[in-house]
């Protein structure tokens, strides 16, 4: 007898444990059906990358004067410097330059160091390739200028990734200057 009201307690409170986490779970269901949308709607809706993104870099031939410091300083020594030397200049003459970006880290060494100022940091990011040899630019490919994400007519950009004001339900409907930083 006293087994089997052990056993009646012991289901009773198993019953009401499982009520308990049922409970909780949903309640973070129920409390997440009051939010507003967060989702950013890739590709047709981006977020605009922060001034000081490292994205892919850009290079900027003519002012290039094929120092190698941008090698030096590259912690995996990555830019490719091809030049010969002009004995009528006595200059170094650039034939070409490359990055991997298959193997660069976007460290921003390079950018930081060149001293005439002809590498900079872009903010396009989305550099996927079916062959991995194509992420390797050579100059002409550096020194194509980015696509803002701004300027791009196909896309809807967004400013932050947060969520939208409460009877906002679509981003592109957000007033210029107005904030998403709170739930509800
Ligand atoms: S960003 Fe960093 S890893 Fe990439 S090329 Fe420049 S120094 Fe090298
Ligand atoms: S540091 Fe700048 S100027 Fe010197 S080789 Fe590199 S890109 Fe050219």
């Amino acid at each position: 007898m006293l087994k089997f009201l052990k056993q009646v307690v012991d289901y009773g409170k198993e019953t009401a444990q499982a009520a308990k986490y049922i409970g909780q779970g949903l309640a973070v269901t129920f409390d997440h059906m009051q939010r507003r949308p967060i989702t950013v709607q890739y590709p047709y809706e981006k977020l605009i990358p922060s001034e000081r993104f490292r994205g892919r870099i850009h290079f900027e031939f003519d002012k290039c004067i094929s120092c190698e410091v941008c090698v030096r300083v590259c912690p995996i020594n990555l830019p490719v410097v091809d030049y010969e030397y002009d004995k009528a200049t006595k200059k170094k003459k650039l034939n070409s330059y490359s990055i991997d970006f298959g193997v660069c880290i976007f460290c921003g060494n390079c950018v930081e160091y060149c001293p005439t100022n002809c590498l900079s940091m872009t903010e396009e990011y989305e550099l996927a390739t079916f062959e991995r040899h194509e992420l390797n630019f050579d100059n002409v490919a550096l020194g194509r200028l980015p696509t803002k994400v701004t300027d791009d007519p196909m896309v809807t950009a967004l400013r932050t990734l947060a969520y939208l004001p409460k009877d906002v339900m679509e981003p592109h409907d957000l007033p210029a200057g107005s904030q998403r930083a709170k739930s509800n």
